[in-house]
């Protein structure tokens, strides 16, 4: 079963879809035109149900073949706030300051690849949904398809997603079990002090000092604090403070992120970020204001599911199926799903190309039939008839 000849006859139609969602692409919950064109797409496959509207934006449809269990598949369908640099390509976005940097318009396109496949072979016993999600970007569109209740109007028993990965070889199918990607949160720290002349500095609360201060002492949440075999980045990314060399200023605003791949890492770093702050201003004098902001879980993948996956994979690409899939400090929100349902999700090289985010990157059309197959195939594996 390497990759479905079927898939194959029309890969020529998936590149003219993905190139169609490159040259117009929309950002966050405003994925208006891209769900009219995957609904349009869904309804010349004769899909059996398809609703609009999740999570804002979001599409969910449905391919139904005997009373077998539900498998979910996810394809996110956002672009970024980025203009595109790339020239050479005809289907270069349209949009200026709108592109689709990270691949998720070839996301979409596997996706709809394999739910062309799906509905027109109807070679498993089950149910496939299929999860077009908006403002994967930072606005945790996943969370806003279950919070609309997704997994109770679906209830999938297993779900799988991918995300291609540049410079890893075209074609690899990359899955392991294990935390794949970080959590990311993000906090605010205002230091309220007291501002004077720069040449009486005894009048004054000097929230410079204080955030030095903080900034070193905040270091030693991971070094000294952290169980040195976790992973904690700890980050403070800005530190912003005054305008005159001669004067102390009332305050001062330091940002940062803070990323880890285990829960209980991640709420440790978190309590002493906050003991800290208010340890270190209370000794300067200066009050705390901590605004702390949870972002994406860690994307944990399940045991069981990642070995199923993998040997899908092997079935698909063979040799360049891989049971390693090297943990970044990137974060998706995928995530949102593994904390509620059973899956993996895997890497899909997209072979030598610019870095995700890229005002250059593009997603590799060559990549399009392997990675509907590998969709595909995972559904027809867990389904069999
Ligand atoms: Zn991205
Ligand atoms: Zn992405």
């Amino acid at each position: 079963m390497p990759i479905k000849n079927r898939i194959s006859d029309f890969q020529d139609e998936m590149i003219e879809w993905r190139h169609h969602f490159h040259a117009n692409p929309e950002i966050a919950y405003k994925e208006k035109n891209t769900a009219k064109k995957i609904v349009e797409l869904l309804k010349k496959f004769n899909v059996d149900s398809i609703e609009t509207g999740f999570g804002k934006t979001g599409v969910v449809a449905t391919i139904k073949n005997g009373k077998g269990k539900n498998i979910g598949l996810r394809a996110d369908m956002d672009a970024l706030p980025i203009t595109e640099e790339n020239i050479h390509a005809k289907h270069c976005s349209k949009e200026k300051g709108k592109m689709h940097a990270c691949g998720h318009d070839g996301h979409t396109t596997m996706l709809l690849g394999a739910a062309k496949y799906l509905a027109e072979t109807k070679n498993f016993n089950g149910q496939v949904t299929l999860i077009f999600q908006p403002a994967e970007e930072g606005f945790a569109g996943a969370k806003a398809m279950i919070d609309d209740g997704l997994l109770e109007k679906y209830p999938i028993d297993e779900i799988y997603g991918m995300h291609n990965m540049p410079n890893l070889d075209e074609g690899i199918l990359a899955v392991e079990e294990g935390a794949r990607l970080a959590a990311a949160d993000n906090f605010e720290i205002i230091i309220n002090g007291k501002g004077s002349h720069a040449a009486m500095p005894a009048k004054s609360i000097d929230p410079i000092v204080c955030g030095a201060a903080l900034i070193q002492n905040l270091q030693s949440i991971v070094s000294r604090n952290t169980n040195p075999k976790e992973t904690l980045v700890f980050t403070v990314a800005t530190f912003n403070a005054g305008i005159a060399n001669n004067v102390i200023p009332d305050n001062a605003i330091l940002s940062g992120t803070i990323r880890y791949y285990n829960r209980d890492i991640g709420n440790l770093a978190k309590k002493q970020l906050f003991n800290i702050t208010e340890n270190t201003c209370k000794t300067f004098g200066a009050k705390p204001t901590i605004n702390f902001k949870a972002g994406y879980p860690p994307t944990v993948n399940h045991k069981t599911n990642s070995k199923f996956a993998y040997e899908v994979a092997k079935k698909v690409v063979g040799e360049k199926a891989s049971p390693h899939q090297s943990p970044m400090m990137g974060s998706e929100d995928f995530s949102y799903f593994l904390e509620k349902v059973p899956g993996a999700f895997a890497w899909i090289g997209n072979g030598a190309s610019a870095a995700l985010h890229n005002p250059k990157y593009d997603f590799n059309d060559n990549i399009l039939s392997i990675g509907s197959s590998f969709l595909a195939s995972l559904a027809e594996e867990k389904l069999i008839k």
